[in-house]
């Protein structure tokens, strides 16, 4: 029997009402992509042990990457109050379930702290958005996984279908 191809993608997209509101961030195409995939929904903030909802947070003074690096940056919620190592314990819980199935692509939301593929919110809680990953994706980034946002279906039919 043929493998089917896996992706990992962020459970809000698939309508899991997981965001920090108790909603979901439904993208039909995202979803469809089950009847054609093994999809795997994952929700790093919910594996990292935050509630569901919960406050919002963002990045402050770095991103994913250079929070891996241990360079700068933590993540805080919207009461100052820090998360970084529950962001960081749940990224490590995905990177986990990617070497067990051998995942190879993902699509994921972006400008979240930690789905963030391109850009994420600066920190200052105003809306303000720069570029940077969030700490689950750059955690996949480094372990060489093609990651896609949810805003990219064009370049991911391109990807699977030439
Ligand atoms: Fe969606 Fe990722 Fe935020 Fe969970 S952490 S709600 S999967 S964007």
């Amino acid at each position: 029997m043929e493998a089917a191809t896996i992706i990992l993608v962020s459970a809000c997209l698939i309508g899991i009402d997981c965001n920090y509101k108790g909603e979901n961030n439904l993208e039909s195409w995202v979803l469809d992509l089950c009847n054609s995939y093994l999809v795997i929904p994952v929700c790093p903030e919910q594996l990292g042990g935050l509630t569901t909802p919960r406050l919002p947070s963002e990045l402050k003074e770095g991103d994913g990457e250079s929070i891996w690096e241990g360079k700068k940056g933590c993540v805080i919620n919207s009461k100052g109050e820090e998360f970084t190592q529950q962001f960081i314990f749940g990224a490590k819980q995905i990177i986990k379930i990617s070497r067990i199935f051998g995942i190879r692509h993902a699509i994921m939301k972006d400008k979240s702290p930690s789905c963030g593929v391109f850009n994420i919110f600066d920190g200052s809680f105003s809306g303000n958005i720069i570029e940077g990953m969030g700490v689950t994706v750059a955690g996949l980034y480094y372990e060489g996984i093609n990651i896609f946002s949810q805003k990219q279906k064009e370049e991911f039919s391109r990807m699977f279908l030439y």
